[in-house]
């Protein structure tokens, strides 16, 4: 290829960092200007750039076009300033960048998949240039994080997600398939925007969708195998529930919003009950919020107390209760009560607003999964900090506008008694010469480890159990400095080293069940897992 090709592959593409050697054996002589940068000096120089933008949208759409011009830069630029570029490709400011999407939209970097395909799905996988793909995360965009429907716009999700897949959790990329189904939005301005990317029609729905998703699911089996992962993200509940039960008998998939939640939600449980003591079974859940994520991590929360007790779950369920945006869900509500609420439906009286629940149930934690921010009151953590020494307060909602309640908040009016997480990020809170340190628990903790363990081990089918070691992986992550400062999560900075452990013991669990098809199995599974990873290390090409 000429050196010209090379400088426009971004597989290939080092930039300024070709040696002189390689100027010369590659037709880039006179193409680039004489310096020479190394990769650790162009990370350097591309992270001075990015905090000079102020909006940062720009700084992912500058992030977007770093990926689209030298991948392995963009994944060293993003490997090693984790902490500070996670919320530029990911939450909050990939949501904007979906608003958005239509304007800012330059390259697919995934597929997309309308109505107008019925048929020939097949053909349009064939049309993605790389054929051996391991993951796939798939959106229809019809509940982007809390955004709502933002139909094909969506798409900015599965990329994003997939660009942690390879980050966070060393998938290749070139084996992550970001793919958006589009069957239309009922969302009103962008049908009218001008520049909208999507159908332009209502949503299907009933047969039309479910005979869409269905060809969708058997086109990726034939195309990629058994062992592809699909993951699921930011389908609307309506759908999603139905969507992971149908399908986990016959494909390997995977809910981000319903069991990535709950494992990383779970391992932060297990961990604070390090500080408050009392096992899992003696607690009391409350949560506030009933959907994807509230009653995902209810159930799982409920098995893994069904593990530890041998009680059957239906017993172990009773401790936990939900609050929807009706009140509590409770058994005089059954019969109108969606079918994934209706486990969580007990004996009780229907009581309606939360301090009012919170007196009656006298929760030890109390998780919010509603989406709707200011919700834990002073009057609601003073109650749980009058209930309990150490009363545990999730505050899952996303963005921080959404948040339940802020670290300060929770700390304040609990004389700083409360462990502490929430779903966006909040800044270490002096209480009274303190340092709280809240901790946020991210899905990103769990799904990239929990997908390297599912593509290591050449799993073809989730269990539920897997979700368990991934939980019980991250929990023992945390370590006895990490507790001292009220944290219930690992510091985010070593997740590549989390990730492998996580990967290990997913791993580790599908050989035990049998559902693991690499075989023999690798002796020593952390090693191998870190083995696996991808490394954004630029090739020297001969
Ligand atoms: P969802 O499926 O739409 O569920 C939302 C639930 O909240 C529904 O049960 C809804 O009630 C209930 N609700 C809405 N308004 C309410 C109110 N005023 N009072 C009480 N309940 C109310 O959404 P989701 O996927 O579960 O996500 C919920 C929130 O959790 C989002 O903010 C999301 O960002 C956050 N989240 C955080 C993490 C994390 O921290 N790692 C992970 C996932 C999600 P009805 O059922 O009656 O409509
Ligand atoms: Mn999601």
């Amino acid at each position: 290829a000429s050196g010209y090709t090379l400088l426009r592959d971004p597989h290939y593409n080092k930039g300024l960092a070709f040696t002189e050697k390689e100027r010369d054996a590659h037709f880039l002589r006179g193409l680039l200007p004489p310096s020479y940068l190394s990769q650790e000096l162009q990370v350097k120089k591309l992270m001075e750039i990015l905090r000079l933008y102020q909006v940062p949208l720009q700084r992912y759409m500058s992030m977007m076009d770093l990926q689209e011009r030298n991948e392995r830069l963009f994944y060293k630029l993003l490997i090693d300033n984790v902490e500070e570029l996670l919320p530029v490709v990911y939450t909050p400011t990939v949501g904007e960048a979906c608003q958005k999407y239509g304007s800012i939209f330059r390259r697919p970097q995934g597929l997309f998949i309308s109505l107008k395909e019925k048929g020939r799905f097949l053909e349009v996988l064939r049309n993605w240039p790389e054929k051996a793909i391991q993951v796939i995360v798939v959106t229809d965009g019809e509940r982007i994080l809390g955004l709502g429907d933002l139909g094909c716009q969506g798409m900015g999700i599965p990329v994003g997600k997939l660009s942690l897949y390879t980050a966070l959790g060393g998938l290749r990329p070139s084996a992550c398939l970001p793919i958006t189904i589009d069957v239309g939005t009922n969302n009103e301005k962008l049908l009218s925007d001008e520049f909208y990317i999507g159908l332009r029609q209502k949503r299907a729905t009933g047969e039309e969708y479910a005979e869409l998703i269905e060809e969708f699911m058997n086109a990726v089996k034939q195309s990629y195998g058994e062992k592809v992962l699909i993951q699921f993200e930011d389908f609307a509940n309506h759908n999603a529930f139905d969507l992971l039960e149908k399908y986990s008998k016959t494909h390997l998939v995977f809910n981000d919003d319903i069991q990535g939640t709950a494992s990383v939600v779970l391992a932060g449980v297990v961990a604070a009950l390090k500080l408050v003591g009392g096992k899992l079974s003696e607690h009391t859940f409350l949560f506030l919020g009933a959907g994807e994520a509230g009653t995902g991590i209810a159930e799982l929360i409920a098995l893994e107390m069904s593990k530890q007790t041998g009680s059957p779950i239906e017993d172990c369920r009773k401790r936990i209760w939900l609050v929807d945006s009706k009140g509590l869900i409770v058994e005089s509500r059954f019969e109108s009560l969606q079918a994934f609420k209706k486990p969580w439906a007990h004996e009780h009286e229907f009581v309606k607003d939360l301090p009012e629940v919170v007196k009656a149930i006298k929760p030890t934690v109390l998780i919010g999964s509603s989406g709707v921010g200011r919700t834990f009151t002073q009057e609601v953590v003073e109650t749980m900090a009058s209930l309990n020494e150490k009363p545990i307060i999730l505050a899952l909602s996303n963005p921080t506008s959404q948040s339940e309640c802020t670290a300060e908040e929770a700390y304040a009016w609990s004389e700083g008694r409360a462990i502490f997480a929430s779903g966006s990020p909040f800044d270490p809170v002096e209480y009274e010469g303190k340092t709280l340190v809240p901790g946020q628990a991210n899905n990103a903790y769990i799904f990239p480890g929990f997908g390297l363990g599912l593509i290591i081990s050449g799993a073809i089918r989730v269990h539920d159990d897997l979700l368990l070691a991934a939980s019980a992986a991250l929990a023992e992550q945390v370590t006895e400095e990490n507790f001292e400062q009220g944290l219930i999560y690992p510091p985010f900075k070593n997740i590549r080293k989390i990730s492998a452990q996580i990967a290990a013991k997913v791993a580790s669990k599908a050989y035990e069940l049998g559902l693991a098809s690499h075989l023999p199995r690798p002796e020593n599974l952390v090693k191998y897992a870190e083995s696996c990873m991808y490394s954004p290390v630029y090739h020297h090409y001969r």
